[in-house]
Formats: structure tokens, sequence, C-alpha cells
């Protein structure tokens, strides 16, 4: 079931190898934050109709970056509806060449339609959705185009396969994973604060997120004698 955390923000905690998925309700605008592998797009449509919302109905699905298991869901979104898609240019720029190798959908015996990534995200930006903004932070090492995005003004961030709970943090086996850019990625996450962080799996994190990431980061330091 999608839980409200914030003011409009929908979250679908998986309990398969989905990621997690984030919904944003803006209004005119439905935006999705990573869409799972799309083996359950029936669930998502039944649990997004419980709050109002649709698949035919989402404008913009914003990837925390480009493995199977958060953009697979694509395949059955852009059948139903026409969203704009955003991703980091190191990872979107392969996919609109028409490189699928970073998704890793051959590796799990998925196909991926082609898909036209239109929102190129860089650190720093703001993706201005109408009611709602997410700031982009560039945490490249679980891969080289991951980001986390703050959702402006609700004390919110995802954070991808950056940063789990309980000190934990993405691989860092995949194509273009880097452990040491993962801990300078987790750094930067320990020197923020957030009431709550929205990781790509498992649960969420709440009561701020400093100390979480804090974790996260030492142990990081420490598996990979960074
Ligand atoms: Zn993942
Ligand atoms: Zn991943």
């Amino acid at each position: 079931m999608f839980e409200t955390i914030a003011d409009g923000i929908h979250v679908l905690v998986s309990n398969s190898f989905d990621s997690n998925i984030t919904h944003l309700d803006c209004g005119e605008r439905q935006v999705l934050i990573d869409t799972g592998t799309g083996m359950y797009s029936q669930q998502l449509e039944m649990q997004l109709s419980k709050i109002g919302a649709s698949i035919s109905k989402i404008t913009d699905v914003v990837l925390t970056h480009s493995h199977i298991d958060h953009i697979g869901g694509l395949a059955v979104i852009q059948k139903e509806a026409d969203p704009k898609i955003y991703l980091h240019e190191c990872e979107a720029s392969r996919i609109n060449s028409g490189d699928m190798r970073l998704t890793l959908a051959s590796t799990f015996g998925a196909s991926l339609p082609p898909i036209r990534i239109e929102g190129i995200l860089h650190e720093g930006d703001v993706i201005d959705l109408g009611e709602m903004k997410l700031r982009v932070f560039s945490t490249p090492g679980h891969s080289c185009g991951s980001v986390c995005l703050e959702v402006l003004d609700r004390n919110v961030i995802i954070t991808g396969d950056t940063l789990f709970a309980g000190g934990s943090f993405g691989r860092v086996d995949f194509p273009t994973g880097d452990p040491t850019e993962l801990v300078n990625s987790l750094k930067r996450l320990a020197e923020m604060d957030f009431a709550i962080a929205v990781p790509g799996h498992m649960g969420l994190i709440r009561g701020g997120t400093r100390q979480a990431a804090v974790a996260s980061y030492e142990m990081a330091k420490i598996m990979f004698r960074v």
C-alpha cells in the first residue's frame, strides 16, 4: 500500500525484487520516482487507484538510476501514457544512443522498449514539477548516474540505491560502480539532514537521516578500505 509520508508524497515499499516506488501528487502533474521491474504493474495500478492516481495519468517519471528494477516499469507506463523521463546524463547519454547494457535488463532476461530520456539531469538541477520541486544531487558509486532527489519544502530525500537503512548502501560491482565514489557520496549525505529518506529498497529512514547516513558512510569506509 502507498503510505503518505508528507503532503502529496506517497511511497510504495516493495516486498519483491522491485524498487520502492514514490508517487508525487503535483496537481496537474502526476509523478513517479522509479517504476519497479514492471513485473507487478497490475498491482501498481491497483495501489495507485487507491490514492486516486493511475498509470495512464502519469506525466513525469524521474529515475534515480537506470537499473532494470527501477526502470523496467516504463515498459507498461509508456503503453498507457507519454511521460517525460528524467535520468542523470551519465546514464541518459548511453540509453539515448541505444546502449541498454547499464540497465542489466539482459542479465535478468527482461526486455525494454526504446526509451528516450528528455530530462537530462545534472548536479544541482532543480526539476520544477509545478506544485513540487526536486533538487538533484549527483551521488555516483552504485552507478555513474545515481542521484538523490530532495523534495523541496517537504524535508524528504529519495536516495535510490545509494543509501539504505541500517548502515547499508548499494553494491558497487555492477558496470560503472565505484567504491571510492560511493564512499564520497555517502559522506555528502552524512553532511545533510532530512526528516525522512526513501531508499530504493527496503524500509524508510525516519526521525532524521543524518545519523543513518553517517552509519552507512562509516561502514562503507571500512568495507572498501577507502
Ligand atoms: Zn535497485
Ligand atoms: Zn541499482
